[in-house]
């Protein structure tokens, strides 16, 4: 079967090397000269299955609220007169509930769990480099109350499978020497050995090139413009999709089916054939520094959870990142949340990088409400879709990859999670909040 997959990030990217590996003729087309150059590019690096709270829980609705105007929030919200930004909104407050907080988290680690696996895998079968370290994720404490409120979370993971262990400051210090400079402030923290880290850019690279040996082809500097239709009801379909190529020039390309994987820019391309996903951006910045001295700088991901901001250490390159900001698909540098992450960074550890010369970066992560992205089937007979993946794109990605390939050879994955437009696996009690609108 002839498949074209709409986006070469981390998720469009896996998903061509899985459908290849089963068999079909795969063509990637990306509007950017490269893979991975929007929100795979330069995100924190973690594949953190133990980490898969959604931000929208019990207590988001009331940080949101004391956040608001806040230039260096963790979680700004900037109210827009965009219909789509309130509809997202409202929906994400009814995702708030501790009743869907838990049905959203067990989603997550199911899907997270799958990708971790499956990347593993990829990882042996092809040698791909990319600063991988398989030290876990430690996440760390400043505030009482927080780390109180973080025990139930990581007790549910514990029941999931996810080995997430409380662990006292010193333990922490322990885990992670080079924390010992703010040791007085540190409560607590989670340790989660079997999580990872890595470079979601490199890693994507390598992919594309492998795949490409394979036999994927990948049409650059190619945007999608329009997704066109025949048919109707039941039997509608995807007949092609026009793009404007490298040359300026429209074309037509035909497939057998199409994967959407455009990330936030999924959702408008959908609305115009009638599949309504609900996802919105969420501004998120990154800064990398290079590593002056190796001892000074942590080599263990960390996740600071007071000022929610992720830390990783790739190679000689040390990135952190966080921050969200829910005000449309601009990705302008605000200078005070650059600053701001530097200023934690430095605090943390104050003499291991060269803080003068820093990469600010800014990625649109696809957010849905829930965090639990869509993968699967729509309306349309060969429109599938593999986007969405909010936070944790990353952590799913190859996962995510492997099981829409799944899907389109006309298989089940073996997981239990709540495929959009597909009855769930098995009897989970999982509530499928986003197959309707697909
Ligand atoms: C600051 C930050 C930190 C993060 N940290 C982590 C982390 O530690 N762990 C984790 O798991 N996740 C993390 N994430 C989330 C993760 O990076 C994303 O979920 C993931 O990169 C999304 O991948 P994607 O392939 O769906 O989208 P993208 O990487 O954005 O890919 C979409 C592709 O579609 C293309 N495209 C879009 N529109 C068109 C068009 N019209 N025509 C042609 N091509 C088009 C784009 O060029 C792009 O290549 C972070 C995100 C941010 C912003």
């Amino acid at each position: 079967m002839k498949v074209i997959v709409l986006g070469a990030g981390i998720t469009g990217t896996a998903t061509a090397w899985f459908l290849q590996q089963a068999g079909h003729d795969v063509l990637v087309v990306d509007r950017q000269p490269d893979v991975a150059q929007e929100t795979s590019f330069a995100n924190g690096g973690q594949i953190s299955v133990s980490h898969a709270e959604p931000w929208a829980n019990p207590s988001a609705p009331f940080k949101i609220l004391k956040w608001l105007g806040k230039e260096d929030a963790p979680l700004l919200y900037r109210f827009r007169p965009e219909w789509l930004q309130w509809k997202w909104g409202l929906e994400f407050l009814r995702q708030c509930t501790p009743a869907r907080t838990a049905t959203n988290i067990r989603q997550i680690v199911a899907i997270a769990e799958y990708s971790r696996q499956t990347l593993q895998a990829v990882r042996a079968e092809t040698g791909i480099e990319y600063d991988a370290l398989t030290r876990g994720i430690l996440h760390f404490y400043t505030d009482e109350k927080e780390f109180h409120e973080s025990l139930p979370a990581a007790q549910l993971m514990r029941e999931l499978g996810c080995p997430r262990n409380t662990v006292d400051a010193d333990e922490v210090i322990r885990i992670e020497p080079a924390l010992a400079s703010i040791r007085k402030k540190i409560v607590g923290g989670d340790f989660t050995a079997t999580d990872e880290s890595g470079d979601v850019h490199k890693f994507t690279q390598g992919l594309a090139k492998q795949s490409a040996a394979a036999g994927v082809t990948f049409q650059f500097s190619t945007t999608v413009t329009r997704l066109l239709t025949e048919g109707s009801g039941n039997t509608s379909r995807i007949s092609g999709v026009e793009v404007i190529d490298a040359h300026g020039k429209h074309q037509v390309l035909r497939a057998d089916a199409f994967v959407l994987a455009m990330g936030s820019f999924s959702a408008p391309l959908a609305r115009q054939v009638g599949v309504n996903l609900l996802i919105y951006p969420g501004k998120g910045y990154s800064a990398t520094y290079q590593v002056r001295h190796d001892a000074l700088a942590p080599s263990v991901s960390l996740t600071d959870d007071g000022h929610k901001l992720v830390i990783s250490r790739l190679g000689d390159r040390l990135r952190v990142a966080g921050t969200c900001e829910i005000n449309g698909y601009t990705r302008d540098l605000n200078p005070a949340r650059c600053e701001a992450i530097t200023r934690r960074t430095r605090e943390l550890f104050p003499d291991a990088c060269d803080y003068d010369n820093p990469f600010y970066w800014a990625g649109l992560r696809p957010l849905t409400p829930s965090n639990v992205p869509y993968i699967g089937k729509t309306r349309h007979q060969n429109l599938f879709l593999n986007t969405g993946h909010g936070t944790l794109g990353w952590t799913m990605g190859c996962g995510s990859g492997r099981a829409i390939a799944e899907i389109i050879s006309g298989r089940q994955p073996d997981l239990d999670f709540a495929f959009t437009g597909m009855p769930a696996r098995r009897s989970s009690g999982i509530a499928i909040h986003n197959v309707a609108r697909a």
